[in-house]
């Protein structure tokens, strides 16, 4: 234990412990914003929607929607939409009214502050000149309220409060061809996005010129699927084909595949966050697997910060792969010291202030007979605000843990996102403001220790060759892959 005398364990009294509200109840935890699925030419799409959507749950939780085409029946529209888990927004009676071989799905977290939650879930549906349009999009286009306030000044109408909808538009005021005009309508977003698109006879894939987003491309019987992660193709029976490049667009129509751009490449940052947290650990991303990568992140920890300990926990989920990888490294046994209740769902019963001095906890809790008397190493994947790595840092010490050592296989995040992860401002990241040995007073811990940027990208392991290994590591060393993000951190930097 370090020479300072820890502060006296006291049981967490404050907002959000444990409540199991989702996901929302670690308030300082990142939010992914959304997962996109597209079928197109198989069978019961809305059912392989369904299975395939909630392998994609856990990138949002707030809503879910599936939107098909009825090839029988004159290619027209069916959808359903609806807060809550996939499981709760649809039954088999709703699949079954949801006919078709074509669909588009969506799960989705809102932002935080947005207020009509309800009229924003996707797909996005529209009605015009030439027929049907879809859209359902994971992540952020920076340039949407710009393009917003054009349109509503030349007479256009929103719906709705989504970014999305700026899409729709831009194709339905074109006077050129629809697959012109979603070239054009793409190519004038700014941002990280993966966007699908699907018309009464067609169906588009992009991700945006950066390539901030995943988004892949599979085969499935005789027809193909697009997903946010390759965990949805395991769980439909696909095949993965390939990831979606920086500014491509992939055309679905009749049962050909056509490959083309509405934009050159520019430089490639994937969110680096899907690798260390968001992404689920079956996924691969430009082919390599989430749970290596933090395997291998949970090695390079060890060899930069190693400490002597009893026993190596992970907090669950994202973590564990990365403990295992400590574990391994460093000889100190793996052990289940934190628990996540996975049946608390959405709950809106919380407990009382009485109940919580009682110790009443939901989603994680600490396995008391596994870290009683242990000195233990906590690995987690991020601390944004600090409030939740206090309270699991307490949770471990209220069950007896005698020393916790908090390990992150992340730098310091330090910056807030501009590409579709909700972050607080700067001012509210605990790392923009204090050392890290102010944060590891403020959590509790006996010592801290964050992963190295380069330890970081070493342990990703992707492309030597590109800057940054092709990936956005923005928050951490505020280096925005966009310039006019990178212009106006320098600006809100200098002031
Ligand atoms: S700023 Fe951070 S969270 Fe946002 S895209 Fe880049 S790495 Fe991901």
């Amino acid at each position: 234990m370090s020479d300072e005398v820890i502060q006296q364990t006291k049981l967490w009294l404050g907002e959000h412990y444990n409540e199991g509200n989702g996901r929302s109840e670690f308030a300082d935890k990142l939010k992914e914003e959304c997962g996109v699925l597209g079928i197109f030419n198989v069978p019961d799409a809305s059912t392989l929607s369904y299975y395939a959507l909630h392998a994609l749950q856990h990138r949002g939780e707030e809503s879910a929607g599936i939107c098909t085409v009825d090839t029988k029946e004159k290619n027209r529209f069916c959808y359903y939409r609806g807060l809550g888990l996939v499981k709760e927004v649809f039954d088999k009676e709703k699949l079954a009214e949801l006919k078709g071989d074509r669909a588009i799905g969506h799960v989705r977290y809102p932002s935080s502050g947005e207020e009509d939650a309800a009229s924003n879930i996707q797909p996005l549906i529209f009605r015009y000149r030439d027929g049907d349009l879809a859209v359902a999009t994971n992540g952020s286009i920076i340039n949407a309220g710009e393009i917003r306030t054009e349109l509503e000044q030349q007479g256009s109408i929103f719906q709705t409060t989504s970014d999305t909808e700026v899409i729709a538009h831009l194709i339905a005021r074109s006077s050129a061809d629809f697959e012109t005009a979603a070239k054009e309508a793409l190519a004038r977003l700014n941002g990280g996005f993966a966007v699908l698109i699907m018309t009464n006879d067609k169906l588009l894939a992009a991700t945006d010129r950066h390539g901030f987003r995943p988004l892949v491309l599979g085969k499935v019987g005789s027809g193909f699927v697009f997903s946010s992660e390759t965990c949805a193709f395991e769980t439909i029976g696909a095949t993965y084909v390939r990831d979606i490049t920086p500014g491509e667009l992939l055309i679905l129509s009749d049962n050909e595949l056509r490959e083309e751009r509405f934009a050159e490449a520019e430089r490639q940052a994937m969110c680096a966050m899907e690798y260390i947290y968001f992404a689920r650990p079956d996924s691969d991303i430009n082919g390599i697997n989430i749970h290596s990568a933090r395997k291998r992140m949970g090695r390079m920890l060890a060899k930069e910060s190693f400490v002597d300990a009893d026993i190596v926990t992970g907090v669950p989920d994202s973590s564990i792969s990365a403990a295992i990888g400590y574990a391994e490294q460093t000889g100190i046994p793996y052990e289940l010291g934190l628990i996540k209740n996975k049946y608390t769902g959405r709950t809106f019963i919380q407990p009382s202030q009485q109940l919580r001095e009682q110790g009443v906890k939901m989603k994680l809790s600490a396995v008391r007979k596994v870290v009683e008397g242990k000195r233990v190493v906590m690995i987690d994947d991020s601390i944004v605000r600090g409030t939740t790595s206090l309270r699991i840092v307490n949770l471990l010490r209220e069950a007896g843990a005698i020393e916790v050592h908090v390990r992150i296989t992340s730098p310091p995040f330090q910056n807030p996102c501009f590409y579709g992860i909700d972050t607080p401002e700067r001012k509210d990241l605990i790392a923009a403001r204090m050392t890290v040995e102010q944060i590891r007073r403020e959590i509790n811990a006996d010592s801290l220790q964050f992963l190295t940027h380069q330890g970081c990208l070493d342990a990703v392991g992707s492309n030597e060759e590109v800057r940054n290994r092709g990936l956005c590591m923005a928050c951490f060393d505020n280096d925005y892959p966009t310039e006019q993000q990178n212009e106006q951190m320098v600006t809100s930097n200098s002031k």
